[in-house]
């Protein structure tokens, strides 16, 4: 711009200089003819100066206190109005577009606007017209704001639910659309607006996590028939593992809605707990007992001694064993579990119903192990010898019931 005003400054001044010597020449002239031939050159040569530099007459738009642009018609101005009309798509803005004065001035074609450009300058200048934002959600206009605004809104929004430390993408669920334009600020939405269009939006969040896992460890039995039924050790001790587990997350609204292995890692395996259980009945000889009926022995070898016989002076119905307190009860053979609970003097106490109708009783205990209608095996514990009902001492009180009546017990468990 300064090389082409350097040619006016050089050019101008050389062509009001011609003109005013003309003028006096003119003026000085005593001859009409003189004049009018002196006339016509000057006009030919102010011409001929302005189409030797391309310069041409002009206006500067005087705009709002300062020139804004330069036209080459008032005309040009009112098509440049149109077009910002046309761009806030509003009628009001010829309301707030300021009148603009002309300033005529001499310039290059080159430095003339274009009406786009003129346009532009109208709208740059104007406080009114402020370049915004429109939100579509699945193609319906919902808010309009300042880009600004609605851009870190939006970023607030889809960023709300990201767990920290993890990388995480994010999208609206529904379709969201923006697009730039030219606003009357009055017709701009305010922050509050914004948030609360933009937070009613649902958002996926998608982040790759990986997090530690417990793996429980498992119970593994081992029968041994060197130790009789009832024997229960840990021999190893179960431990824990740990597996690092990557998976992909998706969330809406924070909620996860899905978690897809994508690696697992053994951190620490886990160690099986193993536990020995002995299978080898009690006293299994001496189970061969009267009339093949086939009963084991109801206490564990060596921890029993005869207390109290069947029938003894006061009509006693069973044979005491005396045992420590807390030692096993076993079924004498395969049966259900008819009683199982308090029996007066009986104390706690647990009768079975074997297959061939025959019953046992178990009286006394200090606790029992199974419930009435169990079905338990031969050898199985159904309960703990005590000193519950009436009773002086830890001892278990056993009975055999053959068709309703009591018998005495002893020949059934090879006592006698
Ligand atoms: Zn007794």
């Amino acid at each position: 711009m300064e090389g082409e005003c350097a040619i006016f400054d050089d050019v101008i001044p050389l062509i009001l200089k011609s003109v005013k010597v003309c003028a006096s020449t003119i003026k000085n002239s005593s001859s009409k003819a003189k004049r009018g031939a002196f006339a016509i050159i000057a006009v030919i040569a102010l011409v001929a100066s302005f189409s030797f530099t391309g310069a041409r007459l002009a206006y500067n738009v005087n705009y709002s206190g300062r020139i804004i642009a330069t036209v080459s018609s008032k005309q040009q101005f009112n098509d440049a109005l149109a077009l910002v009309i046309n761009m806030v798509g509003d009628k009001d803005v010829e309301s707030v577009v300021e009148e603009p004065t002309f300033n005529t001035t001499v310039t290059l074609n080159e430095n003339i606007n274009n009406t786009q450009e003129v346009a532009n300058a109208i709208i740059n200048n104007t406080d009114a017209i402020v370049e915004g934002t429109t939100l579509y959600v699945d193609g319906n206009k919902v808010a309009c704001a300042q880009s600004e605004v609605l851009e870190g809104v939006i970023n607030s929004r889809l960023n709300a639910f990201d767990v920290e430390g993890v990388e995480c993408t994010s999208h609206f669920a529904q379709s969201v659309t923006t697009e730039q334009g030219y606003f009357m600020a009055s017709e701009l939405d305010n922050t509050l607006k914004v948030q609360t269009v933009v937070s009613s939006l649902s958002v996926v969040t998608k982040m790759r996590q990986t997090t530690d896992v417990m793996v429980p460890y498992q119970s593994v039995v081992k029968t041994t028939d060197e130790q009789l039924i009832g024997y229960k050790k840990v021999a190893v001790v179960g431990a824990s593992g740990v597996n690092r587990v990557t998976q992909d997350v998706v969330m809406i609204d924070g909620k996860v809605q899905s978690c897809t292995d994508v690696d697992s890692q053994v951190v620490i395996a886990p160690v099986n707990e193993v536990v020995i259980k002995g299978t080898a009945k009690p006293n299994a000889s001496v189970g061969q007992a009267a009339n093949n009926i086939g009963f084991i022995f109801p206490l564990p070898a060596g921890t029993w001694q005869v207390s109290a016989y069947y029938g003894d002076g006061r009509n006693h119905k069973g044979l005491d064993l005396r045992a420590p307190s807390g030692t096993s009860i076993y079924a004498v053979a395969e049966g259900k579990v008819v009683y199982s609970g308090w029996k007066g003097n009986y104390g706690y106490c647990v009768i079975i119903e074997h297959s061939n109708g025959m019953r046992t009783v178990y009286a006394h205990a200090k606790q029992l192990c199974c419930n009435v209608g169990d079905t338990v095996s031969q050898g199985e514990v159904i309960a703990l010898v005590g000193t519950t009902g009436q009773s002086t001492g830890n001892h278990l009180h056993f009975e055999v019931i053959v068709g309703g009546r009591n018998v005495n017990p002893a020949p059934y468990i090879n006592i006698g």
